[in-house]
């Protein structure tokens, strides 16, 4: 944990990059491509992912025998702050670049690299997360989507929930047992690449509480997987899941979910605050940079091939706190707005937004509860 008392990498060297996605987001705000305020960064909109992905902006760290940029962690993370602090619909890439693109480069065959990793740098294939079950969210080991052998691969059957995008995405990365529990249930699990246009998968839409369809439920019956589209051995799911999970948990996606509504905030508080106003304001801008600072170690520790997954529990359990804590205090300072009126401010919009979609933040990829227990088990607490 003392890890945080590192240095975190000096980004600065990275500002010529900076420079260049700030000119791509302009240009894409010039055309009125997307309103920040009303999307988030799961928005899907597949002709930006493509202009993001022409850009060089996909798939920035992977070899360029795949199409991407070896660039470093590092830089990704400037790009990817940027595009969040923007508020840019980035759902249609976001999944895929953040971890099943990194997993199948890791533990892909060379057909799955070959077919997918260069359209996910162009910005042309999306991914969703195929792990929730009914019975199994935060209890992930527990999952009873099976798959049995048969000749030249599986045969899965079973249902997922929760699956966000499942109904655009091109492949979903399915969390499966192969073989029964053994002592631990965390052995016998294992991932594929399922994509959603073959016979045997059905999706249902699930709405959320502002109405929108996001979210869905995913069923497989006799779903046939080769054996070129596992990502990794069987049995080797349960080791890919939780390193995935310090990728999806420790990046400023678990920070700047509601960026747009803290900078709506500061400008109609306006350059004459009151002390409740300043006091409130100048903590959120504090926490702000704190994890910020927390956020570039971890992606530091990513870049040099450690596993931080208890400082990503740590990063993800106060960054969704955060994130949560901005429309409350967005209410207390200024009152309510109904954003939905003709003359709805940017302010209004915003933290109607919000407040609509942040009992999420600390759900989406781990509660609260479970990253405690993970935190918990780093200090030895249990
Ligand atoms: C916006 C959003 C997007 C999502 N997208 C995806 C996706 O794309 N793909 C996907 O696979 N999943 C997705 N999920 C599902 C998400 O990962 C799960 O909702 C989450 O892991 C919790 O699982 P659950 O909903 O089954 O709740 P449960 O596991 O049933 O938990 C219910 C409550 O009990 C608590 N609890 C459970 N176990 C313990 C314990 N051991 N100790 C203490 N408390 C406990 C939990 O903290 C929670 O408060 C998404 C969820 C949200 C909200």
């Amino acid at each position: 944990m003392n890890n945080f008392n590192e240095q975190p990498a000096d980004l600065s060297v990275y500002d010529g990059t900076r420079r260049r996605v700030r000119e791509f987001l302009a240009a894409e705000l010039a055309r009125g491509t997307f309103k920040p305020w009303q999307v988030t960064w799961t928005t899907f909109d597949r002709a930006f992912s493509r202009r993001a992905g022409e850009a060089g902006f996909i798939g920035m760290t992977w070899p360029r025998a795949f199409g991407g940029g070896e660039a470093s962690a590092l830089e990704r993370y400037v790009v990817v702050e940027e595009m969040l602090a923007a508020g840019a619909p980035c759902g249609a890439h976001w999944i895929a670049d953040r971890q099943s693109g990194p997993q199948i480069l890791k533990h892909g065959s060379e057909r799955a690299k070959r077919e997918i990793l260069p359209r996910i740098v162009r910005g042309e294939c999306a991914f969703g997360i195929g792990m929730s079950e009914p019975d199994s969210g935060s209890d992930l080991a527990a999952v009873r989507t099976r798959a049995e052998k048969v000749e030249g691969g599986w045969r899965l059957n079973g249902t997922k929930v929760w699956t966000t995008n499942a109904h655009q995405v091109d492949y979903l990365i399915t969390l499966v047992r192969t073989s029964p529990a053994g002592e631990k249930k965390h052995e016998g699990l294992t991932q594929m690449i399922t994509p959603t246009d073959a016979p045997g998968i059905t999706v249902r839409p699930i709405l959320d509480l502002s109405g929108h369809h996001e979210f869905n439920e995913v069923h497989f019956e006799d779903y046939f997987v080769p054996d070129d589209m596992l990502v990794g051995e069987p049995g080797s799911g349960w080791a890919m899941v939780t390193a995935e999970l310090a990728y999806e948990r420790s990046g400023p996606d678990r920070y700047l979910s509601a960026w747009q509504l803290l900078t709506a905030l500061v400008d109609r508080v306006g350059g004459d605050p009151d002390r409740l106003q300043s006091v409130q304001v100048g903590r959120l801008v504090a926490h702000a940079m704190a994890l910020r600072r927390m956020s570039t170690v971890v992606a530091g520790l990513l870049d040099r091939g450690a596993n931080p997954q208890v400082e990503a529990a740590l990063v993800k359990h106060a960054g969704t706190g955060f994130e949560r804590e901005i429309p409350e205090i967005a209410r207390l300072l200024v009152g309510r707005g109904d954003g939905r009126d003709a003359g709805a401010t940017r302010f209004d919009e915003a933290l109607r937004q919000v407040t609509l979609t942040a009992p999420s933040f600390t759900l989406r990829g781990g509660t609260r509860e479970i990253l405690r227990g993970v935190i918990a088990r780093g200090l030895g607490l249990r």
